[in-house]
């Protein structure tokens, strides 16, 4: 492992140094339903999540937030609670007092850059004196319009806009801060994080590193494009806090990250502070709740992704022809279906996201070499979506937007016509091209 600073969260969770990965997930209900969130939280801290995100996306769902908080720590769940503020320092300042951790993501924190700077130097003092972490979370996706101008929108640009925030910690002498640089597309997400490991290291200060894929979809092709690059990183020391983002019920994150965390946790044993063992993980986290075939997915996605990314191998010996596409096509060495972005969806999702992006899947499974996403919300899911050709994005209130590229090309669609509209669209589209 890379030696990172040590973050506290809480008093009870340490990440980077040595010490074990920490896995956790972020709950997908909506925050201003309490009962829910509360209900939710209860089930991943039992699963094994060591860490609890919750979306914050409006003012209203502080005082929500604080109750949650307050019913849980009632009834004697610890685990530390992370705020996910998007677009907002005055909701990233209100959390401030209620939670362990705050993640904001600097592509919106300010649509001004010099603003975005003073605002989060504010932030930082805030949370020095609540003695707060937090993420400096950057999404491929949603990198801010000044770094895209200067470096495009490459994994370059991603590593320094974050070490531009994490420097901003390091003058401010404030240390407890975790990065991430997620996208999609697992090519650029490893380069990324590569690239950032070695910019701190060279300045001669390394924060540990949450590492994920973002919008992974779901099934067997989510856990497999999640376990292709993870691994990588991890296998090479890089990544102290994981999250597994599936289209699904986040408690089916915790074993496939739990997985991830056992299998490279061991390599700190070559740290020279060695692994470290006081983060308590809930003694009904266990991999065993995976059956045979998954773990048998799961361990040849982590043996044969690495190579695979780093062009060392072209094909993988396995007679599982099925595995093998879907490894092949995690890696992008080889595309036998559409690649699939989805967000996992949160509170801001207001449609049944996992039923829907499964229909889109059965009705475009025939189509070659396009990306289609389908997004949980109009507000983060256009900015995200990165570099799909198609996009199904939920508007809320029963209405969708389908995307072409960065274009939305039809708007308020009810959500039972949306994906036969999204089917012809790209049907259309392919036998225009055909006729080029
Ligand atoms: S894109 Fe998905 S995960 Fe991101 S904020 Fe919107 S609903 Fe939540």
């Amino acid at each position: 492992m890379l030696n990172t600073k040590t973050v506290r969260v809480g008093s009870n969770v340490l990440i980077g140094s040595g010490h074990p990965i920490v896995v956790q997930t972020m709950c997908n209900t909506h925050t201003s339903d309490v009962d829910a969130t509360v209900a939710q939280c209860r089930r991943l801290a039992a699963a094994g999540s060591q860490l609890i995100r919750i979306t914050v996306p409006s003012m209203k769902d502080v005082p929500c937030l604080e109750e949650i908080s307050h019913r849980l720590r009632s009834e004697g769940i610890d685990t530390p609670l992370v705020a996910d503020i998007h677009f907002s320092p005055e909701i990233a300042m209100a959390v401030v007092p209620i939670v362990e951790k705050i993640r904001i993501n600097p592509g919106n924190f300010h649509p001004d850059h010099q603003k975005a700077r003073e605002l989060f130097r504010k932030f930082i003092e805030k949370c020095k004196e609540y003695d707060r972490a937090i993420r400096i979370g950057l999404n491929h996706g949603s990198l801010g319009k000044y770094i895209i101008d200067k470096y495009g929108n490459t994994p370059e640009a991603m590593a320094l806009a974050a070490f531009e925030w994490v420097q901003m910690c390091r003058e401010a002498s404030f240390h407890n801060v975790v990065v991430s640089l997620k996208a999609s597309n697992t090519v650029v997400m490893v380069e990324a994080y590569r690239r950032l490991a070695a910019m701190m290291q060279e300045s001669g200060v390394v924060y540990p590193l949450h590492v994920g894929v973002t919008e992974a979809g779901n099934g067997d092709s989510g856990r497999i494009k999640s376990c292709v690059a993870i691994s990588t990183l991890l296998s090479e020391g890089i990544g102290n806090t994981i999250r597994v983002s599936l289209t699904e019920d986040p408690a089916n994150e915790i074993p496939v990250a739990r997985y991830l965390a056992d299998r490279y946790s061991d390599l700190g044993s070559s740290h020279p502070f060695g692994v470290r063992d006081d983060n308590v993980i809930p003694s009904e986290a266990s991999v065993s709740q995976m059956d045979e075939r998954m773990t048998y997915i799961l361990k040849a996605a982590c043996d044969w992704g690495a190579p695979l990314l780093n062009h060392e191998i072209d094909d993988i010996p396995i007679e599982d022809e099925y595995l093998k596409d879907e490894i092949l096509q995690a890696c992008r060495r080889r595309f036998y279906k559409p690649e699939y972005i989805a967000c996992p969806g949160c509170g801001r999702t207001l449609y049944d996201l996992e039923n829907t992006f499964n229909r889109v899947k059965e009705r475009t499974s025939h189509f070659k070499n396009i990306v289609i996403a389908v997004m949980g919300c109009i507000v983060n899911g256009p900015g995200e979506m990165a570099d799909a050709d198609y996009g199904y994005v939920g508007e809320g209130f029963g209405k969708v937007t389908l995307y072409r590229k960065k274009d939305p090309v039809l708007r308020h669609i009810p959500e039972d016509e949306a994906v036969d509209k999204l089917v012809e669209l790209i049907s259309s589209d392919s036998v225009s091209r055909l006729g080029d």
